[in-house]
């Protein structure tokens, strides 16, 4: 007789308790089960106190939202598929038809098609407003107002807006504000600053992050995640992140958690390499601008001294450089091609330097007059060798000309 399937299920054996070792153990499942009916009907979704089903927590899940809380210093998180699905689980949990949510005109491009697709045909009206001037976000503010995004640096063109000033005027005029904190990733600056007498009393309503950048570090995972500190908030939020049926991969979680440990070491890194990169573009011909909010004539510097301290670990491995407007499309792209340690492709914040070409007249409605005309090309710096980068750009802008 062979053994039966039920022995291959229901196994007796459970391994002793008090394994103990440096990355937390893995729970998968989608079916989770109960002691009892009793247990099963006296659940409590609304905090972690117990588990009913994969998509609504695991331990893995539980752990990676309360690291990311301390990281942040929110009190609530849910974890998400990517970074965009957390840009569109806070639209939509708190947007209604007939609403309209505000987006800096600097925004990440994916949150700027959501407002133009989805939002637009559900009537959730949306309008953009300078990244760069608070007064035209305060005289955008209308009674239809429900959401104001806010992002720190700009995706692509890297303007550091003064969030202090926007975020004031958001709650005086009471409307909820989301940041989009990725570039930030808990690290340059504290989103839900709330100690008393800081630096920088930052208080937004909601913080997302794009997990799939700092946090795994790895280039290969996609998460998101969207922090609070108030407790109603979180519920609107998780209603409809439940509603959604928005879950996350136990192994994707793993990565995750392996990768945090190293987080603040690894941006510090690339932060460094960044600027080092960036300050040497400054000495080339070929640019017309560099873009960086550490550079004291990139926009928006002096907001980013206000609220970050400067040191290495308060800026992302991100720069943008606005070619001269007589290197042509075929040049800069024979340029970005030229490159060999940097690869062409989408997202950062993985070991492996990447490269960009932007058209920005396809992305602003006019030119902003704080950008120099040219072309535009954005650097996400990895954790290589800086001489060895430099020498790479080096090589490239030679080979252009
Ligand atoms: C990458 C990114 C996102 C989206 O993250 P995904 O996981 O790729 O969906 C959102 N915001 C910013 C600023 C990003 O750079």
């Amino acid at each position: 007789m062979t053994v039966s399937s039920t022995d291959l299920i229901h196994h007796a054996y459970t391994p002793p308790p008090g394994f103990v070792a440096p990355q937390p153990g893995v729970f998968k499942a989608s079916t989770v089960f109960f002691p009892n009916v009793a247990a099963m009907r006296d659940f409590e979704w609304k905090d972690k106190s117990a588990y009913t089903y994969g998509l609504h927590g695991t331990p893995t899940t539980y752990m990676l939202e309360e690291r990311l809380c301390t990281l942040e210093g929110g009190l609530q998180c849910l974890l998400v598929p990517s970074g965009l699905a957390a840009i569109a689980t806070v639209s939509l949990a708190l947007l209604n038809s007939g609403d309209e949510v505000l987006i800096p005109d600097n925004v990440y491009g994916p949150n700027k098609a959501l407002a133009e697709g989805e939002l637009m045909h559900w009537g959730i009206s949306h309008q953009f407003y300078d990244a760069l001037n608070p007064h035209d976000l305060a005289a955008k503010i209308s009674p239809k107002t429900r959401l104001v995004w806010l992002e720190a640096a700009g995706s692509v063109t890297l303007e550091f807006p003064d969030l202090l000033e926007q975020v004031r005027i958001c709650h005086a005029a009471g409307v909820l504000c989301a940041l989009d904190n990725t570039w930030g990733a808990g690290l340059a600056f504290a989103p839900f600053d709330l100690q008393p007498g800081s630096k920088t009393p930052l208080a937004v309503d909601i913080s997302i992050h794009a997990l799939t950048k700092y946090p795994n570090g790895g280039g290969d995972v996609l998460m998101g995640s969207v922090i609070t500190r108030d407790e109603a908030l979180h519920m609107r939020l998780k209603l409809c992140h439940m509603r959604l049926g928005l879950g996350v991969a136990a192994n994707d979680v793993e990565a995750v958690l392996r990768g945090l440990p190293s987080l603040k070491l690894r941006y510090a890194a690339h932060d460094e390499a960044t600027r080092a990169l960036a300050h040497w573009c400054q000495t080339r011909a070929e640019f017309a601008q560099v873009l960086h909010p550490a550079l004291a004539n990139s926009p928006g510097h002096r907001h980013w001294q206000v609220l970050c301290t400067g040191e290495p670990g308060s800026a992302a491995g991100l720069f943008s450089v606005m070619f001269k407007p007589e290197y042509s499309q075929t040049q800069v792209d024979a340029f970005c091609d030229g490159l060999k340690l940097f690869e062409i492709g989408y997202s950062w914040g993985g070991p492996v330097s990447l490269v960009m070409p932007y058209a920005l007249d396809s992305m602003r409605p006019a030119w902003p007059e704080h950008l120099a005309r040219g072309t535009l090309v954005r650097f996400s710096i990895g954790l290589e060798a800086v001489e060895d980068l430099r020498a790479d750009l080096a090589a490239a802008l030679a080979a252009m000309a």
